[in-house]
């Protein structure tokens, strides 16, 4: 038995599929066969090609037209002779095996195109990043993720997957999936939940220690991973996986049960959406509304920026799909896990301290120009909220703010009817949570970002595997900073929502109604649980234990009190 972090809940039994390490891609050896060596690269090559004319033809056929002329572009790469006689030449005069030989031409290559100023070849480099991806895999018999056609169930095992990858997943396939590097508040990880696929994360070597094919065990649970396991460990947890089946089954008739607590305290169940198939989780599950919308994944798996009506029709789509119901929209949180591959930012020591979210809309500001106008121009269609990520500062705030208000007033002489739109922050950052008595007399609403301001509170990188043990939401400093945010807003009167992983976890669920939260905003296959756990609960009983919670002074006491009263079994 193997132990990890746990990452999204429920067990999957399957067979693994493993994708292979980044690094083991190119490694540089010795050969003594160079024509063998170069068939090996041309018939690499051939399977590229043919693999790139598929992509064309589909795109053709599905009228995705720019992806079409992407795709043909690829294709000429992949013809480049300069290239190709390159890479040809190393292997017959260095005697070097053809992964080495491609990666260190391309590189030279790319090297080149970066030291111009024109954006079109800075482009390119994409391109060639990702054929020379392609053509790896080829030459190592796998396939990149999103390529794999998965022909039937299995695990994924891989060093680290990309939010855009793990976005890619068919959740009709992919039963669970373990990796090497991340933590539970990773992108990667949300997105699981999201998909309600059970994974584990931060599981060291386990890429080397499984192989394709082994029957794998994934608690997601517990964390725990069993690799071939004995008959009866399999028995035991095929009970335990049908036992989860029904329970979830029985989890549907609270669907129809109000959002309040046994003592009838009204609150707002809200989902947590990137991807538009957890639009209609949300409204599956009869989400009160939408809590946070990360429009990240609108950015993310696509070749370029997505132009001002794509935006618009997405944003559209939220607001109708949830037919009235509030629906907060997040401005572009790029930056830190999540990347652009048509956007390249700066390599930065710290990413997540780094030029990302709103002070990259701040400088790019044709690109936030862009995304407000889709915002306010869908404000018609429902009630849309528009949310600042990453503010850290009054200052930053109201220039984020005054350039919203140049945009809707220069639509509204356009002559766009706009509806009304309030603007609200994340607190995220603990700067912001201590002066949120401030704010809270210039946001229309705050929402609390618990993934990140745990991170910074305690200085814990949130996608670090040896500091998972760190990385403590019961920390009492972290939940002091959410008491001062609910407070400010209640003394202010604006609302206070939650829609860091903390609001879809049944075991803060007591704590955080104490402390005063009202809005609780998480993936939507958490919303059935977290409304039984609140259905059950009196608003005394939450404050009595919110009330001893302040005053104990470790996060292990914390976590004793509130886990014994949801009930161990429940942990994530
Ligand atoms: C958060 O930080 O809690 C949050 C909800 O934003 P993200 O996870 O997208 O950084
Ligand atoms: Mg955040």
């Amino acid at each position: 038995m193997r132990k990890g972090i746990p990452a999204s809940p429920g067990i999957a039994i399957g067979r693994a599929y493993v994708l292979i390490k980044k690094e083991d891609l190119v490694v540089k050896k010795e050969i003594t066969d160079p024509a063998a060596e170069k068939a090996r690269f041309y018939q690499a090559l051939a399977e590229t090609k043919a693999h790139v004319d598929a992509l064309i033809k589909a795109a053709q056929e599905s009228g995705r037209r720019e992806s079409a002329e992407i795709f043909a572009a690829h294709r000429l790469l992949l013809e480049d002779p300069d290239l190709i006689k390159t890479v040809d030449a190393r292997i017959e005069q260095e005697k070097v095996n053809a992964e080495f030989a491609l990666e260190t031409t391309l590189n030279y290559y790319i090297n080149l195109l970066n030291q111009t100023d024109n954006v079109y070849m800075k482009e390119r480099v994409a391109d060639l990043k990702d054929l020379g991806r392609q053509i790896l895999h080829f030459l190592l018999g796998k396939k990149p993720l999103a390529e794999i056609d998965l022909e039937e169930e299995c695990i994924i095992v891989a060093s680290e997957l990309a939010p855009s990858d793990t976005g890619r997943l068919d959740p009709e396939k992919v039963q669970g999936f373990l990796t090497e590097l991340g933590g539970p508040t990773s992108h990667t990880a949300i997105i699981a939940r999201s998909l309600e696929i059970p994974a584990v994360v931060g599981m060291d070597g386990i890429t080397t220690d499984v192989k394709d094919g082994d029957l794998l065990i994934v608690d997601g649970q517990q964390g725990t991973v069993y690799i071939n396991p004995p008959p009866e460990v399999l028995e035991e947890y095929r009970r335990k996986q049908e036992a989860q089946v029904k329970e979830r089954k029985a989890l549907t008739a609270v669907k129809s049960l109000p959002s309040q607590t046994r003592d009838g305290q009204e609150l707002n169940l809200l989902a947590n959406v990137g991807e538009p198939w957890e639009l209609s989780k949300a409204v599956e599950y009869s989400a009160d509304g939408i809590g946070l919308f990360r429009t990240e994944f609108l950015f993310m798996n696509k070749e370029r920026l997505p132009s001002e009506d794509e935006q618009f029709e997405a944003y559209k789509e939220a607001l109708q799909k949830m037919e009235g119901k509030p629906v907060t929209i997040r401005t572009l949180d790029i930056g830190g896990d999540k990347k652009l591959p048509y956007l390249p930012l700066i390599d930065e020591l710290n990413p997540f301290l780094g030029h990302r979210a709103i002070r990259l809309c701040l400088q790019e500001k044709e690109l936030f120009r862009t995304q407000l106008r889709a915002l306010y121009r869908a404000s018609l269609y429902g009630q849309l909220r528009i949310m600042f990520p990453m503010i850290s500062g009054i200052e930053e705030f109201r220039t984020a703010r005054a350039f919203a208000e140049e945009v809707r007033s220069e639509l509204t002489k356009e002559g766009f009817q706009l509806g009304r739109v309030p603007i609200g922050i994340m607190v995220e950052i603990p700067s912001t949570a201590i002066l949120a008595d401030l704010f809270a007399k210039e946001a229309d609403f705050f929402s609390i970002g618990t993934n990140d301001l745990v991170q910074y509170t305690l200085a814990v990188d949130r996608m670090n595997e040896r500091l998972a043990h760190l990385y403590e939401p019961f920390h009492p400093a972290v939940l002091r900073l959410i008491k001062m945010v609910l407070d400010a807003g209640d003394r202010a009167g604006i609302e206070v929502c939650m829609c860091g992983e903390m609001a879809g976890d049944p075991h803060f669920t007591s704590v955080l109604l104490g402390l005063g939260l009202r809005s609780f905003s998480m993936n939507p296959g958490s919303l059935l649980k977290v409304k039984k756990t609140l259905n059950g609960l009196t608003l005394d009983e939450a404050k009595a234990l919110a009330e001893k919670v302040l005053a104990m002074p470790t996060a292990a006491e914390i976590k004793s009190i509130c886990i014994n009263i949801q009930g161990k079994d429940e942990i994530r």
